[in-house]
């Protein structure tokens, strides 16, 4: 059982079974079956990380990239992921590695220290710390809590780029070692999040509630054609979010046909135009991204 790490946040169950409430999915795995992400399996009734210091992706990146546009701007991150994911989005960009299986991806075993020393080797060239990123990054989370300790320890500055999809008690533990968070609002309704992404709207704004009052908090929509473009959606998903702060960032990505969504054009910069402008009269930073 080579690089095994039993997972935090799961609860035995008497017929062997575990229960994972890591994020609000709350599986029931049988033994031997993983869960939804599929980076969590039932081990003879333990639930093991599957992805634990196993980085499928680094890069140095801007950290505009990310994107945090107010935060640190200028500066650089250190920028690793995983494999897998607690969604299915059917247009997403990473797939290769969110969707895939652990053992079929190519990945590098990295600890926690080995990270961290790196990114301190990086400082002289502009890296304020790590951004934990690329796949979802709250399914890694043993090794990304692990990390955050050790870099806040040095110094380092945490950043999560991620779905928001995680219970509470994890975030809140995770929280006091994250400096910032990019969180992807994906669209403003419940049937969107169920039938699309198969997630939950609730438990993400509660996720963007809960970290911006700890933590510097940029949000992201990719706007997709037919989806999840309406200026209706927009106005009462811009009013929610000027609910928790005016200030909040807000980056309306645009959408380019990839994965298994080939069946809509690219969004049209006329519709961003228009959605940034509806969700300018109650934020106060909205950007266009990858236009
Ligand atoms: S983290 Fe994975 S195994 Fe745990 S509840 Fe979420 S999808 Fe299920």
């Amino acid at each position: 059982m080579e690089n095994l790490k039993e997972a935090m946040y799961y609860e035995k169950q008497p017929d062997g079974s575990t229960k994972c409430v890591l994020c609000p999915h709350n599986c029931m795995i049988s033994p031997g079956r993983t869960g939804i992400c599929g980076v969590r399996k039932n081990i003879g009734g333990v639930l093991y990380s599957l992805i634990y210091e196993k980085v499928s992706s680094i890069a140095f990146d801007p950290i505009e990239k990310k994107p945090l546009y107010k935060f640190h701007p200028g500066t650089f991150i250190l920028s690793a992921g995983s494999v897998g994911c607690n969604f299915r989005c059917p247009f997403c960009q990473n797939y290769s590695i969110a969707r895939a299986e652990p053992e079929k991806v190519e990945t590098s075993a990295i600890t926690s220290g080995q990270l961290v020393s790196k990114a301190l080797s990086l400082m002289e060239q502009g890296n304020i710390g790590i951004a934990y990123t690329y796949n979802e990054p709250t399914i890694w989370y043993e090794y990304v809590y692990e990390t955050a300790r050790l870099a806040k320890e040095k110094g380092l500055v945490n950043v999560l780029v991620t779905n928001g999809f995680i219970n509470p008690e994890p975030l809140e533990n995770l929280l006091p070692y994250i400096d910032a968070m990019n969180i992807d609002l994906k669209g403003y309704s419940e049937g969107f999040y169920r039938d699309v992404v198969k997630g939950r709207l609730e438990s993400v704004k509660n996720t963007i509630r809960l970290a911006a009052g700890k933590c510097h908090v940029e949000v992201t929509t990719l706007v997709i054609p037919g989806l999840n473009d309406s200026p209706e959606e927009m106005e009462e998903m811009a009013k929610w979010l000027a609910s928790v702060s005016p200030d909040i960032p807000l980056h309306l990505s645009r959408f380019f046909p990839r994965y298994m969504m080939q069946d809509r054009p690219m969004t049209p910069i006329k519709t961003l135009s228009e959605l940034e402008n509806i969700a300018s009269r109650y934020l106060n930073n909205v950007y266009m991204g990858n236009v």
